[in-house]
């Protein structure tokens, strides 16, 4: 069993596609263990997209993470983590196949509804700094 980090971004929240997002995650067999509604400080967005830092669309993507409330949640499942990157599909909207969330439901850059953690380290780090958990 796995931990990962999942997040409804702004634009997801505002198209009313929590709902969506949830089911297929638990249709999948995976468990919600905690959700939370918030938004977003520009602090917390630094910190969470400090890898980005200095590219050319860190200030569009704080700017947007902040812009609306996100659903911030932790799940758990066998190879949750791997599993739930395939299931939000590609960066990349041109390559976001169909059958994945972004695949189905997105076609902007930095719009694109949902944030997964993609290694055993981001995970723990996020729901750190999501959930208020000690930092592993
Ligand atoms: P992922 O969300 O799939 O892990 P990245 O970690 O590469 O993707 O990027 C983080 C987020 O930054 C993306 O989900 C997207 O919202 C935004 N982003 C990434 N690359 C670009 C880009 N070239 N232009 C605008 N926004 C981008
Ligand atoms: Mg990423």
């Amino acid at each position: 069993m796995e931990r990962t980090f999942l997040m409804v971004k702004p634009d997801g929240v505002r198209r009313k596609l929590v709902g969506e997002i949830i089911r297929r995650m638990e249709q999948k067999g995976f468990t919600l263990e905690a959700a939370r509604m918030l938004v977003i400080s520009r602090e917390l967005a630094e910190k969470h997209y400090i890898e980005h830092w200095g590219k050319p669309f860190f200030e569009e993507l704080v700017n947007f993470i902040c812009s609306g409330p996100v659903v911030a949640m932790i799940w758990k499942g066998h190879d949750a983590i791997a599993l739930t990157r395939r299931m939000v599909g590609h960066r990349d909207p041109h390559q976001a196949l169909p059958g994945t969330i972004r695949g189905d439901y997105a076609a902007l850059k930095t719009e694109n509804l949902v944030h997964a953690a993609d290694s055993p380290e981001a995970a723990a780090r996020e729901i750190a700094l999501f959930f208020n958990e000690a930092s592993p």
